[in-house]
């Protein structure tokens, strides 16, 4: 028999290796076809008399990322029109489809023969789960293989027998812990963990897959065999005890109650251990079944990854322009932000040079990278050649006739414009034809900078978030004059450094920076009206910020918030600002010398490690403090989620942001947007645009004008819009309200 997806190849021994390799896909997924195939191949070897078993690998470097977009689109799709004219068949297909990888993977783990995973690479979700249900799982002792089960990141839970088989595999505890963060196993924390049976070298993992089989393999799973024993005696023992009266609790602290996915996982653990496998598999199969139907799984798939993808694969890539590829980038300003930048430059493999007023200053910036690498090589993430190749790709220089050759010169000099002027003008003058000029600035509008570029269709704005290391997002700015030309070459820079782009039109504070200082000011109100710092800062996280208000303003600095009130005055008149925000920003810098962790004070006290920062107590002398009784909580989380969203829909009022995925993405890549609701704009389409505009109509009426729903917003309450079909990226209504 011939496979799409598969090559089957029996050796002597009747031992056969099927290899997973997708045509024309850089990673295997799970299709609807491929799970039809595996279902013919486990048919298929099951018959054939001369094959004693199947080892089971991928053709690949990595094994496999699990489910495919257009499946789990599909599957929305589905539910959307079916629910409308036949709720309870819509669910019961559902729940069907939602079965169809858990029963496939249980043919394999009770067809009679023994299968062993042969895992070469990355093996994510459903392709661990299909392991798990192999009677033996190798791995390659690589860096690359990384193992997890990460399904909670994205809304939704490991539902195809993951719930069942990690904690009859491995301690209670630690399985919570794996699936309810999704956090990456290496094979040899996972063969700990007893995931895995063996960690070998890469050259012998075939080998030794099919030496499990011919060392004489049961092709029964543990759970199978008569008398089997869940890891630490189940439920019902001592261990237990301290365990399960305090995992909904732990639970409830890192998650809030915000994802009930992860509350999912553990009602699976829990009713799962207590039953029957296969009646484990149902209660997981029904529970996944009702956590497809929540809002969160539908915005969270959507945005963490079916948008998250796309964005990264050129979405906004405009068509016909060709792909860049970089051989040589200039980082001009060598500082804080330079340095990082001219890392992730030299980390994708791209020869940097990293220029400043003087060669010390240059080679300071440098100097970063050397840190960095020395931490990686440390914690065994880098090769000690790996480092000293990247370190190698870094020249530091004070020449700008050096920058002669490079195809991409980004700025990061000091936020001054007569400063960026004049690096603008030396650059342009040794740039080749046809390189592009980005600016790293967060607050000059790029339009008034590009007018001191002789080519501003090659000017664009490339704004990365510090630090740059960790942060995936990168908004790319149009300038007025910007050509589709430099949006490519910008989008193919940060796709080659491996970050999330969203494209931004001009404006003040760009996206991220507008949606993050409305969650600020909105703090600072609250502090005026007398809310405890500290209910401000748990109601944040409470809504599912990741950070407090007041400790990220901490983190950007109390001096730059003041600096930007400032320049707006300045700009756009006093109207622009509140005074009362200005004050309260002007006593904490100018009286109080109060700038934020930098200084080791802002709105908390930083005291030396290891002792923890503490909120400063001089805020409750500031402000006359309301009892804790007299302030609604759920008001509180209302006003910080509100404000932020009223602001991206703001953005997508004036044309700045013109995609809804980006307004999603961009908020919860860029200052971590509760990723439950599956970014700002989803928050909206998840509540319906009536609840919305409703919310800020009594928010507006308490606490102020900055409340009030837009004309946009009240437009498509009236027709019944939602962000994702008046602005669909598809070009078709994806969901209907
Ligand atoms: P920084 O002060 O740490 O670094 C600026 C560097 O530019 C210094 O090393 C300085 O010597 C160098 N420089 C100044 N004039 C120069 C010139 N004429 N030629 C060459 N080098 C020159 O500042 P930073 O925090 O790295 O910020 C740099 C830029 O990045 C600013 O535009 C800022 O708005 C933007 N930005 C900063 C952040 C942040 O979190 N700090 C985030 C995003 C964007």
């Amino acid at each position: 028999m011939t496979y799409t997806n598969f090559t089957i190849e029996t050796d002597a021994d009747g031992i056969a290796l099927v290899t997973w390799d997708m045509p024309a896909k850089s990673m295997n997924v799970f299709t609807v076809e491929v799970l039809d195939e595996i279902d013919r191949i486990i048919d298929e070897t099951v018959a054939d008399a001369a094959v004693k078993g199947v080892v089971f690998t991928s053709g690949k470097s990595s094994f496999s990322g699990g489910a495919d977009l257009t499946m789990i689109k599909g599957m929305f799709a589905m539910i959307a029109t079916e629910k409308a004219s036949d709720p309870q068949n819509a669910v019961q297909k559902l729940f069907d489809a939602a079965g169809r990888m858990t029963w496939l993977w249980r043919k394999i783990e009770t067809n009679g023969k023994p299968w062993v995973s042969a895992i070469n690479g990355t093996c994510m979700g459903g392709a661990f789960e299909l392991s798990l249900a192999c009677h033996g799982r190798v791995a390659a002792n690589a860096k690359s293989v990384k193992i997890a089960l990460p399904e909670v990141k994205v809304g939704i839970f490991p539902g195809a027998g993951g719930t069942q088989r990690v904690p009859r595999l491995a301690n209670a505890q630690d399985a919570l812990q794996m699936m309810t963060t999704g956090a990456s196993l290496t094979p040899a924390r996972a063969k700990a963990m007893n995931l895995i049976h063996q960690v070998v070298e890469p050259d012998q993992l075939i080998t030794a897959a099919k030496q499990m089989i011919k060392d004489g393999l049961k092709p029964v799973a543990p759970w199978d065999e008569k008398g089997f024993k869940v890891p630490g005696g189940g439920i019902w023992t001592p261990a237990s005890a301290q365990l399960w009266p305090a995992a909904p609790a732990i639970l409830r602290r890192e998650t809030a109650g915000n994802y009930p996915a992860a509350l999912a996982i553990l009602k699976c653990v829990y009713e799962g251990l207590q039953v029957p496998f296969e009646t484990g598999l149902k209660i997981e199969q029904r529970y996944f079944t009702q956590v497809l139907q929540t809002t969160e799984a539908f915005s969270m798939i959507r945005s963490l990854f079916v948008s998250m993808q796309e964005l990264g694969k050129g979405a906004r890539r405009p068509a016909g322009q060709p792909k860049t590829e970089f051989t040589h980038v200039g980082v001009v300003g060598a500082g804080f932000m330079g340095a990082s930048i001219a890392y992730v430059t030299a980390a994708a493999g791209i020869r940097v040079t990293l220029i400043d007023r003087d060669i010390e200053a240059a080679t300071k910036g440098k100097s970063h990278s050397e840190t960095l690498v020395a931490g990686a090589i440390g914690k065994g993430r880098m090769t000690r050649e790996e480092g000293e190749k990247l370190m190698a790709l870094i020249t530091p220089s004070a020449d700008y006739a050096s920058l002669s050759t490079a195809g991409l010169v980004i700025e990061a000099v000091f936020e001054d414009r007569d400063v960026k002027k004049a690096v603008i003008e030396a650059v342009e003058a040794v740039l080749p034809e046809g390189a592009v000029f980005a600016s790293n600035t967060s607050t000059l509008p790029i339009t008034g900078l590009a007018r001191n570029s002789k080519r501003p269709a090659d000017f664009i704005g490339v704004h990365f978030f510090s630090p740059v290391e960790k942060m995936m997002l990168t908004e790319v700015i149009l300038g007025e004059e910007t050509g589709d030309r430099a949006l490519a070459v910008a989008l193919d820079f940060v796709a080659a450094i491996r970050k999330t782009p969203i494209v931004v039109n001009d404006t003040r504070g760009f996206f991220v920076n507008r949606c993050v200082f409305r969650y600020i000011h909105e703090a600072y109100d609250m502090l005026l009206e007398g809310v405890p710092a500290i209910m401000i800062e748990n109601a944040a996280k409470m809504a599912g910020m990741p950070v407090g208000p007041l400790s990220l303003n901490d983190e950007v600095a109390i001096d730059l918030s003041q600096k930007i009130l400032k320049a707006s005055v300045a700009d756009l008149g006093e109207a622009s600002v509140d005074p009362r925000h200005l004050r309260l920003i002007n006593t904490m810098v100018d009286d109080l010398d109060r700038r934020g962790r930098k200084n080791g004070k802002g709105f908390y006290d930083y005291p030396a490690k290891p002792a923890k920062k503490s909120l400063w107590p001089g805020l409750k002398e500031m402000f006359p403090q309301k009892k804790a009784d007299a302030v609604d909580i759920t008001v509180i989380k209302q006003r910080l989620l509100v404000t932020i969203a009223l602001e991206a829909a703001r953005t997508m009022e004036e044309g700045i942001v013109t995609d809804p995925r980006e307004a999603d993405v961009g908020s919860i890549l860029g200052f971590g947007f509760a990723p439950y609701t599956g970014g700002t704009l989803s928050y909206i389409d998840g509540m319906g645009l009536k609840t919305f505009v409703a919310l800020c109509e009594t928010l507006a009426a308490t606490y102020g004008d900055h409340f009030k729903p837009t004309p946009l917003l009240l437009d498509m309450a009236t027709r019944g819009d939602t962000f994702y079909s008046r602005f669909d990226p598809y070009g078709a209504v994806e969901r209907a309200a």
